[in-house]
């Protein structure tokens, strides 16, 4: 199949800010539009698109590229993936399913499959159905998350894929198996989803609470699951999310599942207790509102401190739910219905709030510096001016004061930031603005291999770009397009970062052209002149100085 014909089709029909607007929020800024970059954790945006380019570029952690590198990139697919995506969504058919999405499909596959299998183990034992019913779920949540038995015998999975064709290899690669024995055993399965539905991970919780088992464990790590790439729950409940405008973050798989059962279906958890950026990422594209809801024990309220700063740096707007000592959303569904919890969710905290009754500081003053210190995280300056008046009046300390000190703490972070990105100056120099003419106006690449020797090019990966446009541009097929995909990772940064940085005037693209190789030429001279010194080889040396003077002279004479 011609991959480069379906990209050029389904370029000319996606708009790169479109995709990514899907993904991250962006913010037009001049030509460009601007965001927090989702592949690091930054507190000011250093990710540009270009919509007039239609290249991507993150001044922070250097990542860059066109639509298909991001879609590579941010959803972990590989290239051929990254096309058929978008295929399927301008509507082109390909014919053909191409390698690498085929193994993804075989797991996909046998994780469906393993599932169907738990399902219909869970329907045979009436003992687990009852200890479901227990613990408050009703049979329409069982089929919603398609909570399945994975019975308490040593390799009865093992054997059913097995009967189903899959190969030793993928039944091992799928981690299901573990050294000739079932993973999970004895457990209540809970499949995790994917944004999309497919289920590609399990959670399994044992049926006894006891200390010599752990209560839960997770499937491991396979190709279609990373843990801290996922949310549980988020494709439930991500059309809900929208709908209601923000989502509620809970510890639990057991919570989500009854919190939807009582008609919070806006209720997702991380797996496992430490939140990720990635996560914070995929819940963004449907909201920028979190209400966490965590246990009320201390474990819980340390845990909701440690996801407060995550949150508030990722530029969420958010509130706590305090629930009676010893519940969590489960139980207190559970015991008390939805109005206890609707009741709750009313009386939700600030974080400012939050802060001066349950932070584990001792006095006020170490209270109001922590809340103050998270407050500087914020970049919303409506909510960041709302919550330091909230701290004033709380506190019971003067707006001004609180105003000083929060100017301190964010200058100490300014400082700090300024450190860690020094170096990268958005300036750009000869040797890159030359390149730039000649990748956008590859009818100059002739008079610009005529002029220039490619040592004169002192970046060595500015200089390999060149070496393969020489190489490449006066072939038939050759077009910028396909130029830019044939370069390398940390080539393809550096050409979009380039492109994004370059505001090129059409007019004044020649009088840039000569000013670029009138420098060149003028520092490889100077360089040999100072060598030339050196040796005092003085005949050489007004060769030399004649030359410059000559190129000065001619470049001055335009093209
Ligand atoms: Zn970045």
């Amino acid at each position: 199949m011609d991959y480069q014909k379906i990209l050029e089709e389904i370029k000319s029909k996606v708009d790169i800010v479109d995709i990514i607007s899907e993904y991250v929020n962006l913010n037009k800024t001049g030509q460009n539009y601007k965001a927090l970059c989702p592949f690091h954790s930054e507190k000011t945006p250093s990710f540009f698109v270009s919509p007039t380019k239609q290249l991507f570029h993150c001044f922070g952690c250097g990542k860059g590229g066109d639509l298909i590198s991001f879609l590579m990139e941010y959803e972990k697919i590989s290239f051929q993936e990254a096309i058929s995506m978008l295929a399927s969504r301008v509507g082109i058919e390909l014919s053909i399913s191409t390698p690498s999405s085929l193994t993804k499909d075989k797991f996909y596959k046998i994780y469906d499959i393993t599932a169907n299998f738990y399902l219909s183990k869970l329907k045979e034992s009436d003992l687990v159905k009852k200890y479901l019913k227990n613990r408050g779920i009703d049979e329409k949540s069982i089929e919603k998350f398609k909570i399945g038995y994975a019975p308490k015998d040593k390799n009865s999975l093992y054997k059913h894929l097995k009967s189903h064709g899959f190969d030793e290899n993928l039944i091992r690669l799928s981690r299901l198996i573990n050294k000739e024995e079932d993973f999970f055993q004895d457990r209540i399965m809970i499949p995790i989803t994917d944004s999309t539905g497919r289920i590609i991970a399990f959670g399994g919780r044992s049926l006894e609470d006891s200390i010599n088992i752990p209560k839960y464990i997770n499937s491991p790590e396979t190709p279609i699951f990373k843990k801290g790439d996922t949310i549980f729950g988020l494709y439930e409940a991500k059309q809900h999310i929208r709908q209601k405008g923000y989502a509620i973050l809970m510890e639990g798989y057991l919570d989500v599942i009854l919190s939807h059962q009582y008609g919070f279906s806006n209720s997702i958890a991380p797996l496992g207790t430490a939140l990720t950026f990635q996560q914070l990422n995929k819940i963004k594209r449907f909201t920028n509102k979190i209400l966490l809801s965590f246990d009320s024990d201390k474990a819980g309220i340390k845990a909701v401190e440690r996801c407060m700063s995550l949150l508030l740096q990722a530029g969420f707007i958010i509130k706590i739910v305090v629930l009676p000592q010893g519940e969590d959303p489960a139980s207190l569904l559970q015991k008390f219905g939805e109005k206890m919890f609707k009741i709750h969710i009313s009386k939700a905290l600030t974080p400012v709030e939050f802060y001066l009754k349950f932070s584990d500081k001792k006095t006020l003053i170490e209270k109001v510096n922590e809340a103050l210190s998270q407050i500087s995280f914020i970049r919303n300056l409506l909510y960041r001016e709302e919550l330091l008046k909230e701290l004033s009046e709380k506190s019971s300390i003067e707006e001004l004061t609180l105003r000083e000190e929060l100017k301190k703490i964010s200058n100490k972070q300014r400082e700090k930031n300024f450190f860690s990105s020094k170096g990268k100056s958005l300036l750009l120099n000869e040797e890159e603005i030359l390149l730039i003419i000649g990748i956008f106006y590859p009818e100059k690449l002739d008079f610009i291999f005529h002029k220039i020797d490619m040592e004169m090019i002192e970046n060595s990966q500015v200089r390999e770009i060149f070496i393969k446009l020489k190489d490449n541009f006066r072939k038939e097929n050759f077009s910028i397009n396909n130029f830019l995909n044939n370069l390398n990772e940390s080539q393809k940064s550096l050409v979009s970062k380039l492109i994004i940085t370059s505001e090129i005037n059409e007019e004044s693209i020649n009088q840039n052209l000569m000013d670029c190789i009138k420098k060149l030429k003028i520092k490889a001279i100077d360089k040999k002149i100072k060598e030339i010194g050196k040796s005092g080889d003085k005949e050489y040396l007004s060769k030399l100085i004649k030359e410059k003077r000559d190129i000065l002279r001619f470049l001055n004479e335009g093209l």
